[in-house]
């Protein structure tokens, strides 16, 4: 694929830890930033939009796309449950020299990060473990079961957060999203 004007941010975290509130407010700047929509397997939620938060496809589908090769990366985040980048979503916005956003998991930050190297800016949102635990019961979002599933991720996922450009803690989100945007501004400004 070439890589034209465009530059990349991936913000990854594990789940409950402000990361989308964090891509939701860079999108929202002056940055020419645009939302690569995932394609996921999962059931969607009540206020999401088809398209617009995730293309939401049936697990067939998913697998077919695999086998297809239609992803430049995916991954099984949840068993059974399939997130991943559409080759498609991506090339349009490069070509048209957009800048990209991700919110993605751990290892699929790692593997974007790998296949745009320089081009792109990979941030870890770092959270303290009971902080997030508590933020995923009271979003109410996810059955007790699920919950317990991304407590498990979560843990495993930690070990990977030294692989990225910056570490952020989110103690503070008003503080955080100030301190990323100076990194942000400054990474599509100089590199
Ligand atoms: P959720 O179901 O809460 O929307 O997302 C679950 C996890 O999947 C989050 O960590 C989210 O960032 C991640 N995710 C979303 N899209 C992708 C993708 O395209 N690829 C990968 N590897 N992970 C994704």
């Amino acid at each position: 694929m070439y890589f034209k004007r465009g530059k990349v941010i991936i913000i990854s975290a594990p789940s409950g830890s402000g990361k989308t509130t964090i891509t939701k407010f860079l999108l929202a700047q002056d940055l020419n930033l645009h939302f690569s929509v995932s394609a996921t397997s999962r059931r969607k939620r009540e206020h999401e939009r088809n398209g617009v938060d995730y293309y939401f496809l049936d697990i067939n589908r998913f697998k077919k796309g695999i086998q297809d090769e239609d992803f430049l990366e995916w991954e099984e985040v949840y068993q059974n449950t399939f997130y991943g980048t559409l080759k498609n979503e991506v090339q349009s916005m490069i070509q048209s020299g957009k800048n990209i956003i991700f919110d993605i998991d751990v290892k699929g930050a790692i593997t974007l990060k790998n296949f745009f190297k320089k081009n792109a800016f990979s941030i870890y949102i770092d959270v303290p473990f009971k902080t997030i635990e508590k933020r995923l019961r009271n979003r109410g979002t996810e059955k007790e079961q699920e919950i317990l599933k991304r407590i498990q991720k979560i843990k495993k996922e930690q070990v990977y957060k030294n692989k990225f450009d910056a570490i952020m803690i989110n103690l503070d989100l008003d503080k955080l999203k100030k301190d990323i945007l100076i990194e942000v501004k400054d990474y599509l400004k100089n590199k």
